[in-house]
Protein backbone atom coordinates (compact mmCIF):
# COMPACT_ATOMS: atom_id res chain seq x y z
CA UNK A 1 0.00 0.00 0.00
CA UNK A 2 2.15 2.70 -1.48
CA UNK A 3 2.60 5.76 1.00
CA UNK A 4 0.92 4.15 4.39
CA UNK A 5 3.40 3.48 6.96
CA UNK A 6 4.29 -0.17 7.40
CA UNK A 7 3.50 -0.35 10.49
CA UNK A 8 -0.79 0.36 10.04
CA UNK A 9 -3.02 -2.88 9.45
CA UNK A 10 -6.20 -1.72 8.04
CA UNK A 11 -8.15 -4.64 8.98
CA UNK A 12 -6.74 -4.75 12.63
CA UNK A 13 -5.76 -1.32 13.44
CA UNK A 14 -8.68 1.08 14.47
CA UNK A 15 -9.00 4.61 12.56
CA UNK A 16 -11.31 7.52 12.95
CA UNK A 17 -12.04 10.43 10.95
CA UNK A 18 -9.45 13.58 11.41
CA UNK A 19 -10.29 15.70 13.74
CA UNK A 20 -10.28 18.86 11.90
CA UNK A 21 -13.73 17.69 9.95
CA UNK A 22 -16.97 18.17 11.40
CA UNK A 23 -18.92 14.74 12.12
CA UNK A 24 -19.38 13.72 8.31
CA UNK A 25 -22.86 14.21 7.08
CA UNK A 26 -24.22 11.08 4.99
CA UNK A 27 -26.96 12.04 2.58
CA UNK A 28 -27.93 10.10 -0.64
CA UNK A 29 -25.49 10.78 -3.14
CA UNK A 30 -22.41 11.05 -0.81
CA UNK A 31 -20.86 12.06 2.17
CA UNK A 32 -19.76 15.47 2.95
CA UNK A 33 -16.61 17.20 5.03
CA UNK A 34 -16.30 19.95 6.74
CA UNK A 35 -13.27 21.68 8.28
CA UNK A 36 -12.58 25.38 9.02
CA UNK A 37 -11.26 26.19 5.39
CA UNK A 38 -12.21 23.20 3.27
CA UNK A 39 -15.50 20.75 1.91
CA UNK A 40 -15.06 17.65 0.46
CA UNK A 41 -18.02 14.68 -0.82
CA UNK A 42 -17.00 11.81 -0.91
CA UNK A 43 -19.28 9.25 -3.04
CA UNK A 44 -17.10 5.96 -3.26
CA UNK A 45 -19.54 2.89 -2.30
CA UNK A 46 -16.16 1.71 -0.07
CA UNK A 47 -16.60 5.24 1.38
CA UNK A 48 -19.41 5.15 2.26
CA UNK A 49 -19.56 1.58 3.64
CA UNK A 50 -16.55 2.55 5.84
CA UNK A 51 -18.09 5.71 7.49
CA UNK A 52 -20.06 3.98 10.54
CA UNK A 53 -16.55 1.82 11.12
CA UNK A 54 -14.92 5.57 11.48
CA UNK A 55 -17.48 7.40 13.37
CA UNK A 56 -17.67 4.63 15.62
CA UNK A 57 -13.48 4.21 15.63
CA UNK A 58 -13.78 0.75 15.59
CA UNK A 59 -11.48 -1.73 13.70
CA UNK A 60 -12.46 -3.48 10.46
CA UNK A 61 -12.21 -7.07 12.37
CA UNK A 62 -14.22 -6.36 15.34
CA UNK A 63 -16.72 -4.94 12.92
CA UNK A 64 -17.22 -8.19 10.86
CA UNK A 65 -17.23 -10.23 14.18
CA UNK A 66 -20.28 -8.17 15.18
CA UNK A 67 -21.94 -7.13 12.18
CA UNK A 68 -20.99 -10.61 10.13
CA UNK A 69 -18.73 -9.70 7.00
CA UNK A 70 -19.79 -7.48 4.99
CA UNK A 71 -20.45 -7.65 1.08
CA UNK A 72 -18.03 -4.58 0.45
CA UNK A 73 -15.11 -5.89 3.12
CA UNK A 74 -12.76 -5.48 -0.73
CA UNK A 75 -13.93 -2.01 -0.92
CA UNK A 76 -13.86 -0.82 2.33
CA UNK A 77 -10.11 -1.99 3.42
CA UNK A 78 -9.49 -0.01 -0.25
CA UNK A 79 -11.68 3.36 1.28
CA UNK A 80 -9.68 3.01 4.20
CA UNK A 81 -6.12 3.14 3.02
CA UNK A 82 -7.15 5.77 0.56
CA UNK A 83 -8.57 7.90 3.31
CA UNK A 84 -5.64 7.47 5.72
CA UNK A 85 -3.21 8.27 3.01
CA UNK A 86 -4.95 11.12 2.15
CA UNK A 87 -5.79 12.57 5.70
CA UNK A 88 -9.24 12.25 6.00
CA UNK A 89 -9.05 9.78 8.73
CA UNK A 90 -6.42 8.65 11.49
CA UNK A 91 -5.22 5.96 13.17
CA UNK A 92 -7.22 6.22 16.66
CA UNK A 93 -4.65 5.90 18.46
CA UNK A 94 -2.21 8.80 16.95
CA UNK A 95 -0.90 10.80 19.62
CA UNK A 96 -2.31 14.21 19.37
CA UNK A 97 0.55 16.25 18.02
CA UNK A 98 -2.10 18.53 16.28
CA UNK A 99 -4.65 18.75 18.49
CA UNK A 100 -8.03 19.96 17.67
CA UNK A 101 -10.98 21.19 19.83
CA UNK A 102 -14.62 22.48 18.53
CA UNK A 103 -14.36 26.10 19.92
CA UNK A 104 -17.71 26.44 23.11
CA UNK A 105 -20.01 29.69 22.39
CA UNK A 106 -21.24 29.45 25.37
CA UNK A 107 -18.48 29.70 27.33
CA UNK A 108 -17.86 33.38 29.35
CA UNK A 109 -15.44 35.06 27.91
CA UNK A 110 -11.94 36.00 30.73
CA UNK A 111 -11.50 39.84 31.02
CA UNK A 112 -8.23 40.89 31.17
CA UNK A 113 -7.25 44.29 32.58
CA UNK A 114 -3.92 45.08 31.20
CA UNK A 115 -3.91 49.05 32.35
CA UNK A 116 -5.87 52.42 32.47
CA UNK A 117 -6.63 52.24 28.54
CA UNK A 118 -5.58 48.56 27.95
CA UNK A 119 -7.79 45.50 28.44
CA UNK A 120 -8.21 41.81 26.75
CA UNK A 121 -11.10 39.62 26.11
CA UNK A 122 -10.30 36.18 25.73
CA UNK A 123 -12.95 33.79 23.64
CA UNK A 124 -10.36 31.30 23.03
CA UNK A 125 -9.02 28.62 25.76
CA UNK A 126 -5.75 28.18 23.63
CA UNK A 127 -4.35 32.09 24.61
CA UNK A 128 -3.16 32.44 27.71
CA UNK A 129 -3.66 35.33 30.56
CA UNK A 130 0.03 35.90 30.08
CA UNK A 131 -0.35 35.92 26.22
CA UNK A 132 -2.91 38.16 26.71
CA UNK A 133 -1.13 40.04 29.25
CA UNK A 134 2.49 40.56 26.89
CA UNK A 135 0.53 41.75 23.98
CA UNK A 136 -1.48 44.48 26.27
CA UNK A 137 1.40 46.05 27.18
CA UNK A 138 3.18 45.86 23.82
CA UNK A 139 0.22 48.10 22.26
CA UNK A 140 0.07 51.69 22.84
CA UNK A 141 -3.49 52.67 22.67
CA UNK A 142 -4.38 57.06 23.31
CA UNK A 143 -6.70 58.48 25.35
CA UNK A 144 -9.81 56.64 23.21
CA UNK A 145 -8.84 53.44 25.11
CA UNK A 146 -8.35 49.88 23.35
CA UNK A 147 -9.53 46.43 23.40
CA UNK A 148 -7.80 43.38 22.53
CA UNK A 149 -10.16 40.56 22.10
CA UNK A 150 -8.82 37.13 21.25
CA UNK A 151 -10.64 34.14 19.26
CA UNK A 152 -10.54 30.95 17.37
CA UNK A 153 -13.75 32.01 15.25
CA UNK A 154 -14.60 35.48 13.58
CA UNK A 155 -17.75 34.03 13.41
CA UNK A 156 -18.11 33.95 17.18
CA UNK A 157 -21.52 34.75 18.49
CA UNK A 158 -20.27 36.15 21.62
CA UNK A 159 -18.45 38.68 19.50
CA UNK A 160 -21.60 40.27 18.23
CA UNK A 161 -22.79 41.80 22.11
CA UNK A 162 -19.06 42.38 22.60
CA UNK A 163 -19.47 44.60 19.03
CA UNK A 164 -22.30 46.05 20.81
CA UNK A 165 -20.40 46.91 23.85
CA UNK A 166 -17.83 48.79 22.53
CA UNK A 167 -20.00 50.90 19.93
CA UNK A 168 -21.66 52.13 23.51
CA UNK A 169 -18.15 52.70 24.56
CA UNK A 170 -16.98 53.82 21.70
CA UNK A 171 -13.80 51.65 22.89
CA UNK A 172 -11.76 50.68 19.75
CA UNK A 173 -11.36 46.79 19.66
CA UNK A 174 -8.69 44.54 17.78
CA UNK A 175 -9.75 41.12 16.52
CA UNK A 176 -6.89 38.27 16.54
CA UNK A 177 -7.37 35.20 16.01
CA UNK A 178 -4.16 32.61 16.52
CA UNK A 179 -5.51 29.21 16.20
CA UNK A 180 -6.96 27.31 13.33
CA UNK A 181 -6.04 26.37 9.66
CA UNK A 182 -6.19 30.13 8.93
CA UNK A 183 -4.18 32.75 11.74
CA UNK A 184 -5.60 36.71 11.75
CA UNK A 185 -5.84 39.85 13.18
CA UNK A 186 -7.89 42.85 12.75
CA UNK A 187 -9.39 44.96 11.72
CA UNK A 188 -8.90 47.47 14.06
CA UNK A 189 -12.57 48.19 15.10
CA UNK A 190 -13.26 52.33 15.71
CA UNK A 191 -16.63 52.89 16.87
CA UNK A 192 -15.49 56.23 18.26
CA UNK A 193 -14.11 57.12 14.53
CA UNK A 194 -16.18 60.16 12.60
CA UNK A 195 -16.39 58.31 9.55
CA UNK A 196 -17.91 55.68 8.96
CA UNK A 197 -15.89 52.53 9.44
CA UNK A 198 -17.10 48.66 9.70
CA UNK A 199 -18.49 47.34 12.66
CA UNK A 200 -18.24 43.27 13.34
CA UNK A 201 -22.03 42.29 11.42
CA UNK A 202 -20.22 44.48 8.87
CA UNK A 203 -17.52 41.94 8.45
CA UNK A 204 -19.19 38.86 9.84
CA UNK A 205 -21.71 39.17 7.01
CA UNK A 206 -18.88 39.36 4.02
CA UNK A 207 -17.14 36.60 5.99
CA UNK A 208 -20.14 33.74 5.97
CA UNK A 209 -21.25 35.07 2.64
CA UNK A 210 -17.92 33.79 1.82
CA UNK A 211 -18.16 30.84 3.46
CA UNK A 212 -20.94 29.27 1.62
CA UNK A 213 -20.46 25.62 2.27
CA UNK A 214 -20.40 26.31 6.15
CA UNK A 215 -22.78 28.94 5.60
CA UNK A 216 -25.02 26.08 4.04
CA UNK A 217 -24.20 23.85 7.13
CA UNK A 218 -25.66 26.15 9.44
CA UNK A 219 -28.91 26.50 7.50
CA UNK A 220 -29.69 22.98 7.98
CA UNK A 221 -28.59 23.68 11.99
CA UNK A 222 -31.58 26.49 11.48
CA UNK A 223 -29.31 28.87 10.86
CA UNK A 224 -27.28 28.47 14.24
CA UNK A 225 -23.52 29.75 14.18
CA UNK A 226 -21.59 26.09 14.18
CA UNK A 227 -18.39 25.82 15.93
CA UNK A 228 -15.56 24.34 13.60
CA UNK A 229 -12.73 22.27 14.92
CA UNK A 230 -9.67 24.39 15.47
CA UNK A 231 -5.81 23.57 15.78
CA UNK A 232 -4.82 24.56 19.06
CA UNK A 233 -1.59 22.98 19.53
CA UNK A 234 0.90 25.79 22.16
CA UNK A 235 3.96 25.72 20.05
CA UNK A 236 1.45 26.54 16.81
CA UNK A 237 -0.61 29.56 18.54
CA UNK A 238 2.56 30.83 20.39
CA UNK A 239 4.65 31.16 16.80
CA UNK A 240 0.96 32.59 15.33
CA UNK A 241 0.90 35.28 18.26
CA UNK A 242 4.09 36.27 18.13
CA UNK A 243 4.33 36.31 14.35
CA UNK A 244 0.63 38.74 14.29
CA UNK A 245 1.49 40.77 16.57
CA UNK A 246 3.93 43.39 14.58
CA UNK A 247 0.72 43.39 12.43
CA UNK A 248 -1.13 44.09 15.29
CA UNK A 249 0.91 47.33 16.35
CA UNK A 250 0.94 48.35 12.94
CA UNK A 251 -2.72 48.17 12.94
CA UNK A 252 -3.64 49.64 15.68
CA UNK A 253 -1.13 52.56 14.88
CA UNK A 254 -2.73 52.86 11.85
CA UNK A 255 -6.36 52.09 12.10
CA UNK A 256 -5.87 49.72 9.84
CA UNK A 257 -9.37 48.91 8.03
CA UNK A 258 -7.95 45.18 7.26
CA UNK A 259 -7.85 41.98 8.29
CA UNK A 260 -4.16 40.34 7.77
CA UNK A 261 -3.96 36.85 7.05
CA UNK A 262 -0.45 34.94 7.81
CA UNK A 263 -0.43 32.39 5.63
CA UNK A 264 -0.24 34.01 3.19
CA UNK A 265 0.67 37.17 4.30
CA UNK A 266 -1.82 39.55 2.87
CA UNK A 267 -3.83 42.28 4.10
CA UNK A 268 -7.96 42.08 3.18
CA UNK A 269 -9.61 45.12 3.46
CA UNK A 270 -12.72 45.29 5.61
CA UNK A 271 -15.55 48.25 4.51
CA UNK A 272 -18.61 49.63 6.48
CA UNK A 273 -22.20 48.25 4.76
CA UNK A 274 -24.76 51.29 4.88
CA UNK A 275 -26.95 48.80 5.03
CA UNK A 276 -25.78 47.07 8.18
CA UNK A 277 -28.61 46.82 11.02
CA UNK A 278 -26.51 47.32 13.60
CA UNK A 279 -24.42 50.45 12.38
CA UNK A 280 -25.89 51.48 9.20
CA UNK A 281 -29.46 52.13 8.18
CA UNK A 282 -31.02 48.57 7.85
CA UNK A 283 -33.85 49.26 5.54
CA UNK A 284 -31.45 51.50 3.25
CA UNK A 285 -31.53 48.96 0.63
CA UNK A 286 -35.63 48.28 0.55
CA UNK A 287 -36.02 52.21 0.45
CA UNK A 288 -33.87 52.75 -2.62
CA UNK A 289 -35.71 50.07 -4.68
CA UNK A 290 -39.22 51.62 -3.51
CA UNK A 291 -37.36 54.90 -5.03
CA UNK A 292 -38.67 55.92 -8.54
CA UNK A 293 -36.05 56.14 -11.53
CA UNK A 294 -35.61 60.38 -11.82
CA UNK A 295 -33.61 61.16 -15.15
CA UNK A 296 -30.98 63.53 -13.95
CA UNK A 297 -28.07 64.91 -16.26
CA UNK A 298 -24.38 63.49 -16.00
CA UNK A 299 -21.21 63.90 -17.81
CA UNK A 300 -20.99 61.46 -20.96
CA UNK A 301 -18.47 60.71 -23.25
CA UNK A 302 -19.35 58.74 -26.25
CA UNK A 303 -16.48 56.40 -27.53
CA UNK A 304 -15.34 55.55 -31.49
CA UNK A 305 -15.93 51.69 -29.41
CA UNK A 306 -19.54 52.31 -29.56
CA UNK A 307 -20.12 53.12 -25.61
CA UNK A 308 -21.81 55.48 -23.16
CA UNK A 309 -20.05 56.16 -20.51
CA UNK A 310 -20.37 58.47 -17.54
CA UNK A 311 -16.90 57.51 -15.88
CA UNK A 312 -13.71 56.00 -17.63
CA UNK A 313 -13.84 51.84 -17.16
CA UNK A 314 -10.07 52.28 -15.80
CA UNK A 315 -12.40 55.15 -12.88
CA UNK A 316 -14.46 52.10 -12.11
CA UNK A 317 -12.15 49.10 -12.16
CA UNK A 318 -10.17 51.67 -8.95
CA UNK A 319 -13.02 51.99 -7.44
CA UNK A 320 -14.41 48.77 -7.40
CA UNK A 321 -10.96 47.41 -6.68
CA UNK A 322 -10.96 47.28 -2.50
CA UNK A 323 -14.25 44.62 -3.10
CA UNK A 324 -12.12 42.16 -4.59
CA UNK A 325 -11.12 39.53 -2.51
CA UNK A 326 -12.05 36.00 -1.67
CA UNK A 327 -12.25 36.41 2.28
CA UNK A 328 -14.18 39.70 3.15
CA UNK A 329 -14.89 41.20 -0.05
CA UNK A 330 -17.84 41.07 -2.72
CA UNK A 331 -16.19 39.57 -6.18
CA UNK A 332 -14.08 36.62 -5.25
CA UNK A 333 -11.31 37.03 -7.73
CA UNK A 334 -11.40 38.71 -11.12
CA UNK A 335 -9.16 37.25 -14.11
CA UNK A 336 -8.62 37.24 -17.58
CA UNK A 337 -10.23 34.45 -19.59
CA UNK A 338 -7.21 33.40 -21.89
CA UNK A 339 -4.44 35.43 -22.66
CA UNK A 340 -4.22 39.07 -22.46
CA UNK A 341 -3.25 40.29 -26.03
CA UNK A 342 -2.91 43.90 -27.48
CA UNK A 343 -4.93 43.24 -30.83
CA UNK A 344 -7.46 40.97 -29.72
CA UNK A 345 -10.67 41.27 -27.42
CA UNK A 346 -10.02 40.11 -23.98
CA UNK A 347 -12.54 38.69 -22.01
CA UNK A 348 -12.23 38.71 -18.40
CA UNK A 349 -14.75 35.87 -15.64
CA UNK A 350 -15.17 37.39 -12.19
CA UNK A 351 -16.35 34.71 -9.50
CA UNK A 352 -18.92 35.48 -6.48
CA UNK A 353 -19.62 32.92 -3.84
CA UNK A 354 -23.39 32.18 -3.40
CA UNK A 355 -24.61 29.99 -0.72
CA UNK A 356 -26.54 26.88 -2.05
CA UNK A 357 -30.16 25.96 -1.05
CA UNK A 358 -30.18 24.55 2.42
CA UNK A 359 -31.76 21.25 0.54
CA UNK A 360 -30.27 21.40 -3.26
CA UNK A 361 -27.88 20.78 -4.84
CA UNK A 362 -24.05 21.31 -3.11
CA UNK A 363 -21.87 20.48 -6.13
CA UNK A 364 -18.75 22.94 -6.37
CA UNK A 365 -20.39 24.67 -9.40
CA UNK A 366 -23.29 25.48 -6.84
CA UNK A 367 -21.23 27.57 -4.30
CA UNK A 368 -19.44 30.10 -7.05
CA UNK A 369 -21.09 32.31 -9.74
CA UNK A 370 -19.17 32.52 -12.82
CA UNK A 371 -19.73 36.23 -14.50
CA UNK A 372 -18.07 37.57 -17.75
CA UNK A 373 -17.07 40.76 -18.99
CA UNK A 374 -16.14 42.23 -22.45
CA UNK A 375 -15.58 45.58 -24.06
CA UNK A 376 -13.35 46.61 -26.70
CA UNK A 377 -9.99 47.13 -23.95
CA UNK A 378 -8.94 45.51 -21.15
CA UNK A 379 -10.10 48.07 -18.37
CA UNK A 380 -13.37 47.65 -20.25
CA UNK A 381 -14.03 43.97 -19.92
CA UNK A 382 -12.63 44.14 -16.39
CA UNK A 383 -14.92 46.42 -15.26
CA UNK A 384 -17.58 44.66 -17.31
CA UNK A 385 -16.78 41.95 -15.34
CA UNK A 386 -16.63 43.27 -11.98
CA UNK A 387 -20.00 45.47 -11.88
CA UNK A 388 -21.65 41.82 -13.29
CA UNK A 389 -20.74 40.08 -10.59
CA UNK A 390 -21.41 43.42 -7.79
CA UNK A 391 -25.14 43.45 -9.59
CA UNK A 392 -25.04 39.09 -9.12
CA UNK A 393 -24.38 39.51 -5.57
CA UNK A 394 -26.81 42.64 -4.83
CA UNK A 395 -29.43 40.24 -6.38
CA UNK A 396 -28.98 37.88 -4.39
CA UNK A 397 -29.15 39.50 -1.19
CA UNK A 398 -32.04 41.39 -2.75
CA UNK A 399 -34.07 38.23 -2.85
CA UNK A 400 -33.25 37.53 1.17
CA UNK A 401 -33.85 40.75 2.44
CA UNK A 402 -36.86 42.39 0.61
CA UNK A 403 -40.25 41.11 -0.36
CA UNK A 404 -40.66 40.59 -4.40
CA UNK A 405 -40.72 43.51 -6.50
CA UNK A 406 -44.09 42.83 -8.50
CA UNK A 407 -45.63 42.82 -5.00
CA UNK A 408 -44.61 47.00 -4.72
CA UNK A 409 -47.36 49.74 -5.66
CA UNK A 410 -46.38 50.50 -9.14
CA UNK A 411 -44.28 53.45 -10.07
CA UNK A 412 -43.62 55.96 -13.06
ZN1 LIG B 1 -21.97 47.24 10.63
Amino acid sequence: MTGSPPSMDFFIDAFQWHRKFLPPLVRQDGLLLLSETDLFMLGSPGVLAVERVLREGVNLASHCKTEGTPALLAEMLHALEALVRQGFARPARADDAEPYVVPDFSSPAARVRVSEHVDAIVLSDAVSHDAAMRWGRAVTAGDAGLTLVFCDDYLDPRLGPIDTQQRTTGWPWLLVKPTGERAMAGPLFTPHAPAATACWHCLAHRLIRNRPARAWWQGRHGGRTVGMPVRVDAKLVEDRLEALLPLALGLVSQSGQQVWTLEPREPHAVVARPQCPQCGNAGLMAHLQRQPITPMPCLSSARPDGGWRTMPASATVERLARHVDPLCGVITRVVPLGVEAEDALTVYRSEIFRTAPVHGDLSASALVQVCLGKGMFTDQSRASAMCEAVERYAAFSSIRATRPLSSQPHRR
